[in-house]
């Protein structure tokens, strides 16, 4: 006998530690959601039984109804939920019941506080599955044996979720899993038939295999299916309540909140399928990892396939969820053949468009809905202006962007709005990059628009200053960064307002230039500021500040490049400096001119000690 035959103990990963301790404090008000985690989990392990016996058969052997059955005992205030489904082997209940796989988890854990409403939510994004069971119990006994081990492999999982299990090895006749819980003494509430059926109706109605239990009648030992035990998406659209769409979201999603929206369709004719797309409420905490899973839930003729499925939706719309159920792929079809398998992309494309179309109606019919969503997950969608220039005049409708006109971020508007309101003569739509809705605000580079009363789009987001590159022009109109080179502004009246205080003599444009030499690219005489002495200005071709810093960042060698400086001949500081013949002064004063340029661009000056002294000195001087 090795040691496998005996019971051993085991800690739990820490993070699942952490995490059971957690959310059997901050769930306490959701208790009840342990009933449709274990469901969900039985049934995902009856679909992957199915999955595998396609081509095993023999895995099924004379057990062939696919069911969960729950029996209970009020007295000893116990309940098993059973499943005859895929079951796990010794080593699968390690690792399946005492880990977290997810990467990213420990991160996310570390990010939770001591709100537990807070937690809660950021919990119910995250997911807790199994460990919900220890939320009202206070022992849970996990039995199972994996479909292709014998009777005498079955395991025996046992803990009271503060920190230990231990592993038996068992003789279990039957295949799949068996969950007892020992229920807390006040949670006994759910150790009752009327309570259990009304959970199963509530949460587990829309699970595709039979949910059974005893019958209420004492005499028959039969048992009855509480749920309606039909795919959700196999049902026509007008015999499914917005309750069962909301449930049917949470089994998939694993989010405890209801879903924005969704879109439900089936597509007859040369290629036949279904899909069923949600718009989350919020993001899942892994939505910027890169590995983390999205795609849809992939059924063929009803059979689950695999969780997960990329191919079906662009990078960009990862964080729709969703089922497609299709009737004309290979059962065995594998994610690698999912990539050559004619009409996969015939199919994304068409499901890319489903999902524009569900937020586009949305957009249209609740913009402050659309408004929340924008925020959630706006910077995903805009990645598609780079990765799908098919719907490019679609997702061009469902971009939402601050302007000088915006209150505050959470007022947005669109490219339609913003053409709306271009002033006479005002050829081309105008944008800003900045870290910030404050720094962008504050940017020198708005003044002459200010002042001119033109509005220019304000953008803040990581990516933007990437994304926007491939948004060149909107209604014939180009759009231009208003931070670079080459700015074409419209003759308005207001350009003609007289100055009142004469321009400097313009030789110290030049001046100046032989002063900062090696320090920026060029000097210019400016026409776009007002209130500022200068500004830095970057050639059209070179990268933006965002893009050179999203590059360092990622470790690459980004070349060097320097920008012009504009200046303002009206402004007090630069009179001042062209009326200086101390030469030393005047260095003094390019210092200081270009070291605000910068730091007006959200940027250190180049020797920031110096800088401070320069300015230190200058401002000695003035006092004295
Ligand atoms: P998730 O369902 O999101 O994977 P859970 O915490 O609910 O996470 O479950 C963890 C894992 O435990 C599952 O992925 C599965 O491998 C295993 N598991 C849980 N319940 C069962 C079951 N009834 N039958 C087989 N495996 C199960
Ligand atoms: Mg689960």
């Amino acid at each position: 006998m090795g040691d496998s035959q005996t019971s051993t103990t085991h800690g739990f990963q820490a993070e699942v530690k952490q995490l059971l301790k957690l959310m059997i404090h901050s769930l306490y008000s959701n208790k009840e959601i342990f009933l449709r985690e274990l469901i969900s989990n039985a049934s995902d392990a009856l679909d992957k039984l199915r999955f595998e016996a396609i081509e095993q058969p023999e895995l099924l052997a004379d057990d062939t109804e696919l069911k969960v059955s729950l029996a209970f005992d009020s007295d000893a205030g116990t309940l098993t939920i059973t499943d005859n489904g895929i079951g796990m082997s010794r080593d699968d209940a390690a690792s399946n019941l005492g880990t977290i796989a997810r990467s990213g988890t420990a991160e996310f854990l570390g990010k939770l506080g001591d709100d537990e409403r807070e937690n809660a939510r950021l919990i119910g994004q995250f997911g807790v599955g199994f460990y919900a069971s220890f939320i009202v119990a206070s022992e849970v006994t996990v039995e199972s044996r994996r479909a292709d081990l014998d009777a005498s492999e079955g395991v025996r999982w046992i803990s009271s979720g503060d920190g230990e299990y231990t592993l038996e090895t068992i003789e279990r006749a039957s295949r799949g899993t068996s969950i007892t819980l020992k229920l807390k003494d006040d949670e006994t509430e759910f150790a009752d038939r009327y309570r259990i059926q009304s959970l199963i109706r509530r949460y587990s109605d829309h699970i595709a295999f039979p949910v059974m239990m005893p019958s209420a009648d004492e005499d028959s030992d039969e048992l009855e299916t509480i749920n309606s035990a039909t795919a959700l998406w196999t049902r026509s659209r007008s015999d499914v309540s917005d309750d069962e769409y909301r449930e049917f979201y949470q089994h998939i999603s694993h989010d405890f909140e209801a879903p924005v929206c969704w879109s439900h369709n089936r597509v007859e004719g040369k290629r036949e399928y279904t899909s069923l797309l949600y718009v989350p409420g919020r993001a899942p905490f892994d939505l910027w990892n890169r590995e983390a899973p999205r795609g849809l839930k992939l059924y063929v003729q009803r059979v689950f396939i695999m969780d997960d499925a990329e191919q079906f939706l662009p990078l960009y719309l990862r964080f729709i969820r969703g089922v497609v159920d299709a009737a004309d792929l290979p059962l065995n079809v594998s994610r690698e053949l999912l990539q050559s398998t004619p009409g996969v992309e015939a199919m994304r494309s068409a499901l890319t468009k489903r999902s524009l179309t569900m937020l586009k109606k949305l957009a249209n019919d609740d913009e402050s809905t659309y408004a929340g969503v924008w925020d959630t997950f706006g910077e995903v969608l805009k990645e598609g202006l780079a990765e799908d220039t098919s719907n490019r005049d679609t997702l061009v409708e469902l971009l939402r962007f601050n302007t000088t006109r915006s209150e505050d971020t959470a007022q947005r508007e669109t490219l339609a709005q913003y053409v709306e309101r271009m002033v006479e003569g005002q050829e081309a739509i105008y944008y800003l990059t900045a870290e910030s809705h404050a720094a962008a605000q504050s940017s020198p580079h708005l003044e002459v628009f200010r002042k001119r009363g033109i509005e220019v789009l304000l953008l803040t987001d990581r990516l933007d200053e990437w994304a926007i590159t491939y948004l060149t022009e909107y209604d014939g109109k180009p759009l231009q960064d208003v931070r670079r080179d080459g700015l074409s502004l419209p003759e308005t009246d207001a350009s003609e307002d007289e100055v009142s205080e004469p321009p400097a003599d313009d030789s110290i444009v030049a001046r100046l230039k032989e002063t900062l030499e090696g320090v920026v690219s060029d000097v210019r005489a400016s026409d776009r500021l007002v209130d500022s002495p200068a500004c830095l200005v970057t050639a059209q071709d070179d990268l933006g500040m965002q893009m050179r810093k999203m590059l360092e960042a990622a470790g690459q060698e980004v070349p060097e490049s320097k920008p012009a400086l504009e200046l303002n001949l009206s402004h007090a500081m630069v009179r001042q400096m062209a009326a200086t013949d101390d030469t030393a002064r005047f260095e003094d004063l390019a210092q200081v001119i270009v070291g605000q340029a910068q730091i007006a661009e959200g940027r250190l000056p180049s020797d920031p000690a110096q800088y401070v002294s320069t300015l230190n000195r200058l401002l000695a001087e003035s006092a004295s």
